[in-house]
């Protein structure tokens, strides 16, 4: 009864397909490995055979190719490259060449199957590569490439592939350079893959056609965790290997040849000589390659011949005497040329049979020697010597199609994440401590600052003691220091004629992946501390979204309310004025933020256009669509906050369906909120401003209400208690929406809104989830009680990042001059929020934090931006 077990794939993005996919990693050297991933980022050799990243004097097997196998495997995951599955399934692949087709189920098999030897082998393997792959596997945490799996033909297995194939489309079909092409579909129907799984489970053995040494690294890796992980229920991944299961009448087996390197100094005549005591000996006018079993091709001396084995040759009673390449083993290469350990001896190269006869003559050429062409055993055969537990001469089998890597990655930690690795040292963490003090010293007057840096800083001494070149490199001390810090006045005259002066800033936070991105914020409260805080939130938020965009934030202490638009207006222009000279769309694209909305925006963009003579719109995003903007933008923010939720109640396999949301603010992301969980089944209840909250028990789903938020908002002297007069609900004045009993709470105003006090509040009423829709809005302090009562935590860098995800798809339409449809617009937001969701559940799994997503995001945001300094040299 052979177990089988549908999987998580992690796959390629459809689109890229083609560029990850690569042979497998034993059958190229490493010089061919090097070219053949060459100008091809995405070729899956990074991964399978990263020692290509390194200088040819680099050894091989040395642990730090193991660990940049990892950090790649982690850079195409992290980038969207590779795309894990929602759901365990089981795929289907198909191969032709040359109008042979195989088609097999890839799904993953027990590591029990083998040590019982219900997955049987035919070959021994090799210590020196049992031990590469094992430390590769180890190290990525995945099985990179599948094992090739036979089994006895199984009419309903066959007629589940014929049907499925015939009737689905496929989700990758491309042909690959040697014009084989690989098509694959994914079962994800729960009683087809119950039946597949019952299926292989009638099944008694299976059998190992291609990959020894894989399967028994796999195997080693999975008892290596058993190991470290005593209480292991035998469930996790870690127990399963990547197989493609493929019917033996589907195989197609070529011939593996010989070539030895040296006659054993005996002369071709003297050679041929002893030979001809077992075989008989055949000059052939042309290259021979044999077209039955017992006989052979030849080559000596530039010369083919045809050796045919003699019946006294044969020993009846030994199983093996049937298979040529033994007799060719034991009487020629061992009893004639003296080479007695095929598997280690350096006197001999075998020649695949996909290289053909031209392959056998040039190998001995070079050499000089004599070179051998096999006739390939029957499927049949070999099934037959692994069911007797008999091993194969070394190398006998040659299976063609090759199956690919980089179609299927199988991952150990989607079920289990890895124990932490030992205890953060002291060194570490007096750098950290070290950092944060000099902030404190420096800039201790910007509380906020502080408190961002506090917050990430300290999450990261595992990510510091798994890259000991981030401390080498004095990051965490550079990643604090904004590369460019703009202080201007900015002079205006208002509708009585006075002239007025506000302070504004542009912190040009990290450009090390991107022009500087941030919004700009209007607001009463807006001085250093605060634009540093929300620009250094920003280099990891961005960075999270997977662009290539850069930290920045700016804004200034004006006060947008109770301004007439002709003040708004030359306000924006003043501030434009000095602001133009220091971005551009390659260099530092600003947004809104609070108090800057559409109109601000327009202001800004009419005066930067006036400015420069030149339509760069490119330069600002949250642009009117009439001149630039991307629908979807304005509710961006919110819908991404909404969809970030919903991953985490997915987490725990739930959904908005019926549950209520205590919102705060009643602004943009506020609105965008609202609108996204209605769509979604829940309900909003509350919504606030800085002078009370409002509770509206039927929830703000209808588009009156919803409308009314924008009026609201629109209108300078909109306060949250014109809701509550307008549709007759209660309004608490001087109270926080975090009163309320509620499922989910979702903070959309401002920083530091929920206090240790509100926490409390929030245990109390039970909340499982809070997702930040704004910036900062919980203290350290509460975030701790927060997390240590069980509440699930969705961090603002995370959460909100769909706003400036969104900025960055505007800046895509803005280069390219096209605009995408209101859908496109959201299906991409929605699948960088799941990305980034997945980004944070993965960082904060592999640096031993379990499922905090609070680590995560800052984990994720900060390793991408560190590399990239780390590369750029001392910046
Ligand atoms: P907004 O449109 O100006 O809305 C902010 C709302 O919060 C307003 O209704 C405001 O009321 C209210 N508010 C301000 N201080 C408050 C307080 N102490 N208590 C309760 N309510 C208060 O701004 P927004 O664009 O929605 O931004 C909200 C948050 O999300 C900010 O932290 C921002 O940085 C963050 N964010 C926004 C975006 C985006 O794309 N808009 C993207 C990422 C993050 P008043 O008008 O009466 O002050």
């Amino acid at each position: 009864m052979a177990i089988v077990r549908a999987f998580k794939a992690l796959r390629p993005r459809q689109d890229l397909a083609e560029k990850v996919v690569s042979l497998p990693y034993d059958v190229m050297d490493r010089k061919e490995a090097k070219k053949m991933a060459k100008g091809n980022p995405y070729s899956f050799l990074h991964i399978s055979r990263s020692e290509i990243d390194f200088p040819s004097s680099v050894d091989p097997y040395e642990p730090k190719v193991y660990k940049k196998a990892r950090r790649n495997l982690d850079v195409f995951e992290d980038d969207g490259i590779l795309i894990q599955d929602d759901k365990p399934m089981i795929y289907i692949y198909r191969q032709t060449m040359n109008g042979f087709e195989q088609t097999g189920f890839v799904a993953t098999t027990c590591i029990d199957d083998y040590v019982n030897n219900k997955i049987k082998k035919h070959e021994l393997t090799l210590l020196s590569k049992e031990k590469d792959r094992t430390e590769h596997f180890d190290a990525c945490c995945a099985n990179t490439s599948p094992i090739m799996l036979t089994y006895r033909k199984n009419e309903r297995l066959s007629e589940i592939i014929e049907n499925f194939t015939t009737t689905k489309t496929p989700e990758v079909d491309i042909v690959t350079s040697d014009e084989v092409g690989h098509v694959v579909w994914s079962i994800d129907d729960d009683a087809l893959i119950a039946e597949i799984i019952e299926l292989f489970g009638s099944i008694d053995s299976l059998y190992i056609a291609d990959g020894h040494h894989r399967t028994a690294s796999a195997v080693a890796v999975g008892l290596r965790r058993r190991q470290k992980n005593k209480n292991y229920n035998g469930m996790e991944e870690f127990n399963f290997f990547m197989s493609v299961l493929i019917a033996d009448d589907d195989l197609n087996i070529l011939d593996y040849n010989r070539v030895a390197h040296d006659t054993n100094e005996l002369s071709s005549d003297e050679f041929i000589e002893k030979l001809e005591k077992f075989f008989k000996v055949e000059e052939s006018k042309s290259a021979y390659k044999p077209i039955s079993q017992k006989t052979f091709g030849m080559y000596l001396d530039k010369k083919w011949y045809k050796l045919t084995i003699k019946k006294s040759t044969l020993d009846k009673d030994d199983p093996l005497s049937n298979v040529d390449t033994y007799i060719l083993e034991r009487i020629v290469l061992n009893d004639i040329l003296g080479i007695s350990n095929l598997r280690q001896s350096s006197r001999i190269s075998f020649v695949g049979g996909i290289r053909g006869l031209k392959g056998i003559k040039e190998k001995t050429d070079l050499y000089n020697g004599v070179g051998f062409a096999v006739f390939p055993p029957s499927m049949e055969e070999i099934m037959s010597i692994s069911d007797a537990g008999i091993i194969m001469p070394v190398k006998t089998t040659w299976f063609e199609p090759k199956l690919r890597s980089g179609l299927f990655v199988h991952k150990f930690d989607s079920l289990n994440p890895p124990p932490i690795e030992g205890e953060i040292s002291f060194e570490t963490k007096e750098y950290i401590a070290n950092v944060l003090k000099k902030i404190s010293e420096q800039d201790g007057e910007q509380i906020e600052f502080v408190q961002a840096a506090t917050e990430i800083l300290n999450s990261l001494g595992p990510v510091l003691e798994q890259h000991p070149e981030y401390m080498d490199n004095n990051i965490l001390e550079r990643i604090v220091e904004p590369e460019r810090t703009i202080i201007f006045k900015v002079p205006w005259v208002d509708d009585e004629g006075n002239v007025q002066v506000n302070r504004a800033f542009r912190v040009q936070f990290n450009g090390a992946i991107g022009p500087y991105k941030g919004g700009l914020r209007f607001h009463p409260s807006v001085y250093l501390g605060v634009i540093k805080f929300l620009g250094f939130e920003q280099i990891f938020k961005n960075s999270l979204t997977g662009l290539p965009i850069g930290g920045g934030k700016g804004g200034s202490d004006f006060n947008t309310l109770q301004k007439s638009d002709e003040e708004i207006r030359r306000f924006c222009e003043s501030f434009m004025t000095e602001l133009y000279r220091h971005i551009g769309p390659d260099v530092d694209v600003p947004a809104g933020d609070i108090g800057v909305g559409g109109r601000e925006i327009g202001y800004l963009f009419g005066h930067y256009r006036r400015i420069k003579g030149a339509f760069e719109n490119g330069v600002l995003t949250g642009k009117g669509l009439t001149y630039g903007g991307s629908l979807i933008r304005p509710e961006a923010t919110g819908f991404g906050a909404t969809y970030f939720a919903l991953q985490m109640l997915r987490h725990d396999k739930t959904d908005f369906k019926n549950k209520t949301v205590a919102v705060s603010g009643f602004g943009n992301v506020a609105w965008g909120v609202c609108r996204k969980v209605n769509d979604l089944g829940g309900k909003v209840v509350t919504l606030s401003g800085p002078e009370g909250y409002i509770y509206d028990p039927d929830g703000i789903c209808t588009q009156e209400k919803i409308d009314f938020m924008l009026e609201m908002r629109s209108n300078t002297n909109g306060v949250i208690k014109d809701y509550a007069d307008k549709f007759n609900v209660e309004f608490f004045p001087g109270k926080k929406p975090w009163e309320r009993k509620v499922d989910i709470v979702m903070p959309c105003a401002t920083q530091n809104e929920i206090l240790p006090e509100d926490a409390k509040r929030i245990i109390k009423n039970d909340v499982k989830y809070v997702i930040e829709g704004a910036n900062m809005p919980t203290t350290n302090e509460a975030v701790e009680m927060l997390q240590k009562a069980g509440v699930i935590m969705g961090p603002g860098k995370a959460a909100n990042a769909g706003g400036v995800a969104t900025s960055a798809l505007e800046m895509a339409q803005n280069s390219m001059r096209l605009r995408w449809t209101s859908e496109e617009v959201d299906s991409k937001l929605r699948e960088i929020m799941k990305n980034i969701y997945n980004s944070c559940v993965r960082s904060s799994s592999r640096y031993g934090f379990g499922y905090d997503l609070i680590a995560g995001a800052n984990i994720a945001g900060f390793v991408k931006v560190a590399d990239a300094m780390v590369a750029q040299g001392k910046y």
